[in-house]
């Protein structure tokens, strides 16, 4: 059989623990038999990072805006602990959040839904997508220490012009922050949520705090309304779908007595918190998808969760893990399947199509990882559990 073939490399983000061990077997036993892959390699590992004083991410990021579209692997945001673990250099920042303040994006995350697998909440039926506005906020934030003292916000214009507000008198210890968005990037992310909409013909909600962050909030508030009148307002009733507009609390409500079927557009700090509550209430992190889309139209594909490295420490230790490989694969065929659209190669969209289907029948015909056999209910069906490998050679049998 002739490998498919393509034409623009994509950008292939590399990283730690347990998902560094599965992206190495995806490429193995699910994607290279297939597809003569073209890549362009980072090692975003974290020993990499710490060798390039973390230049590998940025140049990674760079090479995303030049080519269109990357895979990522899940990669660890090193705390305390790990700058001990690694002997690294410095703490580095989140290389997540390096490629979203780069590429300035909305990040959709949206669960695969399984036949067998019932959500926590059963009344959802239909995927609910969170929309993370993935620029600033407190992931931009300037904060520090006080003491005995005056915090002071202070904006100068270009001409020079200060203006003060006191932030707080402290008469002891305390903390203090101070963070930013801009108006262009919260009007990119309104256009991705509206567009992404759009193409999936479901509702937009978008909730903030505005009755107490009036100016900050507001702000997103009426970004979006201004947006939504001018230019989507015809297009979404024309194709019979609503936008809304409600407080975060309201809206928290609302989704857990819905049905599904929403794009739930967040705040940065709202989406980081509501997808993980999301993709649990489906039933497993580890079944929950990500892109983050750039208001240019670059593509970045990844899977939700960590780095699993609970299991990885079995691993290293020699024995079997069943770690679900499921979003880290939709990272591959959502990132291979974009670059079949660009660059016109059907048969890269094709394969990119069955090697989704081939992972959900593996799972809707009981052949799964440990984390599903628990949440697995379906009539003449008893769910059996692989180790990571033979799993992914179950989907490769199906391909
Ligand atoms: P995590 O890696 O998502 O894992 C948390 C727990 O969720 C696991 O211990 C496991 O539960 C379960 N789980 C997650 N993914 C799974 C999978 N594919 N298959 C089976 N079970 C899965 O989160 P974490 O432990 O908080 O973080 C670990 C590292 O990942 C940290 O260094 C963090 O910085 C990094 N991280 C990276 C990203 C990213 O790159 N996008 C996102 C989040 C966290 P059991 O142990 O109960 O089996
Ligand atoms: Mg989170």
């Amino acid at each position: 059989m002739d490998k498919i073939k393509m034409i623009t490399p994509l950008v292939e983000m590399d990283g730690d623990e347990m998902t560094r061990v599965l992206w190495q077997w995806i490429k193995e036993i699910l994607i290279q038999p297939f597809v003569d892959l073209k890549t362009e390699y980072y090692d975003l590992g974290l020993k990499e990072r710490d060798n390039t004083d973390d230049k590998v991410t940025v140049d990674s990021a760079i090479a995303t805006k030049k080519y269109g579209v990357a895979v990522k692997c899940a990669t660890i945001t090193p705390n305390a602990q790990r700058v001990e673990e690694y002997s690294l250099k410095k703490m580095y920042k989140s290389p997540n959040g390096t490629i979203r303040a780069m590429l300035d994006g909305t990040v959709f995350r949206a669960p695969i839904l399984v036949d067998g697998i019932t959500p926590y909440i059963p009344t959802w039926k239909k995927p609910i997508v969170i929309a993370r506005h993935a620029y600033g906020d407190i992931y931009k934030a300037v904060d520090g220490k006080a003491t005995k003292g005056k915090a002071e916000l202070v904006f100068t214009d270009e001409n020079g012009n200060k203006t003060i507000k006191t932030v707080h008198e402290f008469d002891g210890d305390g903390v203090v922050m101070a963070m930013h968005n801009t108006d262009k990037s919260i009007a990119s992310f309104a256009r991705a949520c509206f567009n992404y909409a759009l193409d999936m013909r479901l509702p937009l909600w978008f909730s903030t705090k505005d009755t107490i962050s009036k100016i900050y909030d507001g702000n997103f508030k009426k970004i979006f309304s201004d947006i939504y009148e001018n230019e989507y307002k015809e297009k979404f009733e024309k194709v019979g779908i609503e936008y809304m507009y409600t407080l975060i609390d309201d809206v928290v409500a609302r989704i857990v007595r819905s049905e599904g079927g929403i794009v739930w557009a967040c705040k940065n700090y709202d989406g980081d918190v509501m997808s993980d509550m999301v993709a649990t209430a489906y039933g497993s992190l580890a079944m929950m998808t990500s892109v983050l889309v750039s208001p240019d139209g670059v593509y970045e594909y990844e899977a939700a969760h960590g780095t699993v490295t609970r299991h990885y420490y079995k691993y290293i230790k020699g024995e079997e893990t069943s770690t679900n490989p499921v979003a880290t694969i939709f990272a591959w065929s959502g990132a291979l399947r974009k670059r079949g659209e660009l660059d016109n190669l059907p048969e890269l969209v094709d394969f990119a199509n069955r090697l989704e289907k081939a992972t959900i029948s593996t799972i809707e015909e009981g052949e799964m990882t440990g984390d599903l056999v628990g949440l697995f209910k379906k009539d003449g069906v008893t769910p059996k559990k692989l180790n990571s490998k033979d799993f992914l050679k179950a989907i490769a049998k199906r391909i």
